[in-house]
């Protein structure tokens, strides 16, 4: 039995002291990572494990051997015209990259699950700016945390062990130099951590906007803060929220779904980003800066590998083997029933979009690469089962806060299942034989 230290891949957090005592074969302790950590190891054994391929026949999903289930895959994408490939952000940056060149490949649309999440700030950041920093600079110097729709402590479980609990080079007095301040209409578990210091701000649902515009109308005009408050925040509470935004020498705000899923999100985060901007020209002493908390632990990297091959970071379009001009995006494609099949890689659109898009997805032939069954598995036509990146295959992943890491495997795959970037290379080598 040897004892090794990895890096955990159940969440964008991606941290790097798990020990894990393994005898190459079976991982038989995991030690240090959080139940959501856990999870993510005892994949390898689940209930849920996809072990075979399967493809539909007659209404029902049979298993069949690799090699069928490549061909089958081959002639789906040989017959269409429009494919449609989405996920992409629980596989390595090899596997978006091969993701990237079969779409270029079959003239296809490609987005990540980054586009109806954390990609909505990269976008909007386009045009505002944004002030980016790293988990090692936030626990050497950070002393004030702004949690703003964002409830880490369930979503991104270790996060605040990490950078509120932790002490850092500039802050070896720890905890009691740093101030966590919550803002969510919902009192969420991460209100459960707050000290005396701490400002827990429930926020009136759907008014966070109207909060962030007193707070940038106070930053040029002094004395506007209303004096019956905003969004059921008071007087006194803005005040405060406002100094330690102002006065904070090393600030950051970790913008949660709470805003990445708002139904205003476009304006709302817009607006966000221009108060962070606001303060930072006007700071003398110190500066605030963001962390996007997408959840699935390599969302950033799609973003990083299409930027780098395409010089665009989401929906990409290919036509005549090249990128073309396009403002579509997956959901508009799925609207429109703009596509003809589908394929599918490690994540559950099925469960997670609109039912009126669920609908028209399953509605064409939908291929699956995913290592666990999902109610999109449920009604794929092909299921090809994939190792999980991390544990079973190794790759580039980039963190929450934009670092790379490097994942590597740890045991080998039940049934020799291949990585998803084996897979993928699989279908495009078949794709060119015939
Ligand atoms: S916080 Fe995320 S990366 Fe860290 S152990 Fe938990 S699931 Fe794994």
């Amino acid at each position: 039995m040897v004892s090794d230290r990895v890096i955990c891949s159940g969440c964008s957090l991606l941290c790097d002291d798990i020990i894990i005592k393994s005898d190459g074969l079976y991982i038989d302790e995991v030690i240090g990572a959080c139940l959501k950590g856990k999870e993510r190891f005892d994949q390898l054994t689940a209930k849920n494990r996809i072990l075979n391929p399967l493809i539909r026949k007659n209404g029902e999903l049979e298993e069949v051997s690799l090699d069928e289930a490549i061909e089958k895959t081959i002639n789906l994408i040989k017959n269409s015209s429009k494919p449609l490939l989405y996920g992409f952000s629980t596989v390595s940056c090899e596997a978006q990259l091969k993701g990237i060149e079969l779409a270029r490949t079959i003239n296809g649309f490609i987005d990540s699950n980054s586009i109806i999440c954390q990609g909505k700030i990269l976008n909007t950041s386009k045009e505002t700016g944004i002030t980016l920093t790293t988990i090692a600079e936030i626990i050497n110097k950070a002393d004030l945390l702004i949690l703003w729709g964002a409830n880490a402590a369930e979503s991104i479980p270790r996060l605040l062990n990490k950078v509120l609990f932790s002490r850092g080079k500039f802050r070896m007095t720890g905890r009691e130099i740093k101030t966590l301040i919550a803002i969510d209409p919902v009192k969420t578990a991460s209100f459960g951590v707050m000290g005396v210091r701490d400002i827990a701000l429930q926020i009136e649902s759907g008014k966070d906007i109207d909060l962030i515009r007193v707070l940038k109308e106070e930053c040029c005009v002094a004395d506007s803060i209303p004096k019956t408050g905003i969004a059921g925040i008071d007087k006194d509470d803005l005040k405060r929220l406002l100094l330690h935004l102002t006065g904070a020498e090393n600030g950051i705000i970790f913008i949660g779904q709470g805003i990445i899923s708002n139904e205003n999100s476009a304006n709302l985060i817009k607006e966000l980003l221009e108060l962070v901007q606001l303060i930072n020209v006007k700071q003398q002493k110190g500066r605030i800066s963001v962390i996007m908390l997408g959840g699935h632990f390599n969302m950033a990297g799609f973003d990083h590998v299409a930027l780098s091959i395409c010089g665009k970071n989401h929906s990409l379009l290919f036509e005549n083997n090249q990128l073309s001009e396009s403002t579509e995006t997956i959901i508009s494609k799925i609207e429109k029933e703009d596509f003809d099949c589908s394929i599918i890689v490690g994540t559950d659109p099925i469960s997670h979009l609109p039912w009126q898009l669920s609908n028209k997805l399953m509605a064409k032939p939908l291929i699956v690469i995913d290592n666990k069954r999902s109610a999109t598995s449920y009604v794929a036509d092909i299921i090809i089962p994939s190792a999980i990146t991390g544990i079973e295959s190794g790759g580039l992943a980039y963190r929450l806060d934009h670092i790379p890491i490097e994942l590597k495997k740890i045991v080998s795959s039940p049934n020799n299942i291949l990585s998803d970037e084996e897979i993928l290379i699989k279908i495009m080598n078949g794709l060119q034989e015939d």
